[in-house]
């Protein structure tokens, strides 16, 4: 017998490196007339790299200090940025101490206690959300100025006081402006940027590659948002992401996408298919492969 042509896509897609789990997937990958793409891991490389630790004037902490309660605190969890931290720390020869009560807010950052205090670390503008001392005035101006350069500006809490930042920056994948051109073409919409990082860092990235619509600052659930806004728009949004944060924008999508070298269990659980040779360009493939089953299948 000849092979349905959903079942010989599927192979065909496996050999351009994506899972794509199952043939009702197959063919709503076709459909696709909206993409919106995750910043921090899906446009990018995914191996972000701390370029600057900066403490806080009165902290007391000097960049190693900061690095290593960050680390601490970072060594527990899966996200990128967090991969970054404890990698600096390493190349610097620091010693981490040990980290309990470890917990993590998707689009947020950790916290753990370290020797006994609270370290926070993450997303600036929302650990000093509400906070007007002159220590957190400080904290937001250095944020700022790291942000503007379009890198991701942490910050780093000590029992909830600021004490420093790190810059972290990451690279545009290779395929990444060739991938949002050739979706454009194929869905006939420019493709929306979805990140939970800073809107300057967001806004410079998707100028580089081609983006109008940015959306910066987002938690979990505001990707589902804008998910549901293009879908109440009639459209069939495909998301493309690799975080835990990406997790329900990937289920509430018309089809879900997942990075798979470096994207979190989570997100591969979730996706309908699964990008396991790390080629962002496979997206308008398998797009194009599903259109093709679909005039066979007609
Ligand atoms: P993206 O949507 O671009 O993939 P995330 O939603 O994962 O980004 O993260 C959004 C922001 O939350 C980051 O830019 C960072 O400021 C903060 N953040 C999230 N997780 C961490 C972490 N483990 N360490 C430090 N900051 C974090
Ligand atoms: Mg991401």
């Amino acid at each position: 017998a000849t092979m349905p042509p959903l079942l010989s896509a599927i192979a065909n897609a496996g050999r351009h490196g994506v899972l794509v789990k199952s043939a009702v997937v197959m063919e709503r990958l076709g459909e696709t007339d909206a993409v919106a793409l995750d910043k921090t891991g899906t446009l990018t490389e995914g191996t972000p790299r701390v370029t600057d630790a900066r403490p806080l004037t009165g902290s007391g902490l000097d960049e190693d200090e900061v690095l290593t309660l960050a680390a601490a605190a970072e060594h527990p969890s899966e996200h990128p940025l967090a991969r970054a931290v404890v990698d600096a720390a390493r190349e610097r020869g620091l010693d981490l101490p040990v980290a309990e009560d470890f917990d993590s807010t998707p689009g947020i950052g950790v916290t753990a206690s370290v020797g006994g205090r609270v370290v926070a670390v993450g997303a600036p503008a929302r650990l000093l959300d509400g906070s007007s001392d002159a220590h957190s005035a400080r904290a937001a101006v250095v944020a700022r100025e790291l942000e503007d350069s379009g890198r991701t500006a942490v910050l780093v809490t000590v029992d909830g006081a600021p004490v420093g930042l790190l810059a972290i920056a990451d690279r545009l994948r290779a395929d990444a402006i060739a991938t949002v051109a050739s979706l454009a073409s194929l869905t006939g919409a420019a493709p929306v940027l979805l990140t939970g990082d800073n809107p300057r860092a967001a806004a410079r990235l998707a100028a580089e590659v081609g983006i109008g619509d940015v959306r910066a600052g987002l938690l979990p659930q505001h990707k589902v948002d804008v998910v549901k806004e293009l879908e109440h728009a009639g459209r069939r949004v495909m998301v493309v992401g690799d975080g835990v944060n990406d997790a329900p924008a990937l289920a509430a999508a018309h089809t879900g996408v997942a990075m798979g070298r470096a994207g979190s269990d989570l997100a591969l659980e979730t996706a309908d298919a699964v990008i396991v040779r790390d080629e962002l360009r496979t997206v308008p493939a398998v797009i194009a492969l599903s259109r093709r089953a679909r005039r066979l299948v007609a």
